[in-house]
């Protein structure tokens, strides 16, 4: 019979992808998805024995985890926000920078909220997420804004299908839709209203960046979720803005995660088109990553 201690063992074969510290932290989390024990009872007991089934999926486990795919995508789940998401290389996976937009946007709508509330008791936010993916920004705002109508585009019906299927999971009502934000279709624009937020997570890798990064990411995340043109990196920002400035009501807010080292040329791109407050901020790791900007 197999322990859990051989598991553990049996994982140090990936030293050729990951560090140590890196390959405790997967097996880990492998071992308790596949036996739903707790991660403090599996350091618990590393005698106990696992069941055939249990060895057989830890295995094959292993062996697309030494091909260095993701383990989020070996497990098909991760967690966003304290929810769960599923995820398949369709979508990105999602990262804990966007969690902190995610934080962020709450807080903004929070702090107007305060100031509406003494005006009016009335008070519906419309929402569009942009190049949803896995949805995780859209459904996570919704569950942390119930009263909020939610939309998201993505130009990829893979991606919707995994999106629709993760605001199932979370129980919420998210209205996707299928567009291509670069071109948008008159028929496609129709289903779009006027919103007073709009937040964006799109493509922002240049080719000199992927030189940079690990094959983990180049080799299995989704290309069209990545990388931009490199004579033209800020393609997305600036449609998404031209967007905005028709579809946000004057006053609304627009929210972007960004390539670190944009920063600048996002905030001029949004002054040059008349954006008003323009707010750069740093992530947990203190480089750029995320704007905020006002309809004026
Ligand atoms: N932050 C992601 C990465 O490092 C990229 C996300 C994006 O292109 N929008 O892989």
């Amino acid at each position: 019979m197999i322990t859990i201690k051989d598991v553990f063992e049996d994982y140090r074969q990936l030293n050729n992808v990951y560090e140590t510290q890196e390959i405790e932290a997967i097996s880990l989390l492998v071992i308790n998805h596949v036996t739903q024990l707790s991660k403090a009872s599996i350091k618990a007991f590393p005698e106990r024995e696992l069941s055939n089934e249990q060895t057989e999926k830890l295995k094959s486990i292993l062996i697309r985890l030494k091909t260095g795919e993701p383990v989020q995508y070996t497990l098909g789940t991760t967690e966003f926000y304290g929810l769960p998401f599923r995820v398949n290389p369709s979508v990105l996976i999602p990262r804990p920078e966007t969690e902190e937009l995610v934080e962020w946007i709450l807080s903004a709508i929070g702090e107007r909220r305060k100031v509406k509330d003494q005006r009016t008791k009335q008070f519906a936010d419309s929402i569009l997420d942009i190049g949803t993916g896995s949805g995780c920004i859209a459904i996570s705002l919704k569950k942390n804004l119930p009263d909020a109508m939610v939309s998201a585009i993505d130009i990829s019906e893979s991606a919707l299908q995994i999106a629709t299927q993760n605001a199932e999971l979370n129980t919420v009502d998210v209205n996707f839709i299928h567009a291509d934000i670069l071109n948008l279709q008159s028929t496609q624009n129709s289903e779009l209203k006027t919103y007073n937020l709009i937040i964006s997570n799109p493509p922002y890798v240049t080719l000199e960046d992927k030189k940079e990064m690990h094959s983990n990411v180049t080799d299995f995340e989704p290309h069209n979720a990545l990388f931009v043109p490199e004579q033209d990196p800020l393609i997305f920002y600036k449609a998404i803005a031209d967007f905005a400035l028709i579809n946000l009501i004057p006053g609304g807010l627009l929210f972007f995660e960004i390539n670190e080292n944009y920063g600048q040329e996002t905030v001029d791109l949004l002054q040059n088109k008349d954006f008003s407050n323009i707010e750069l901020r740093k992530d947990m790791s203190g480089r750029d990553r995320m704007v905020k900007a006002i309809v004026k």
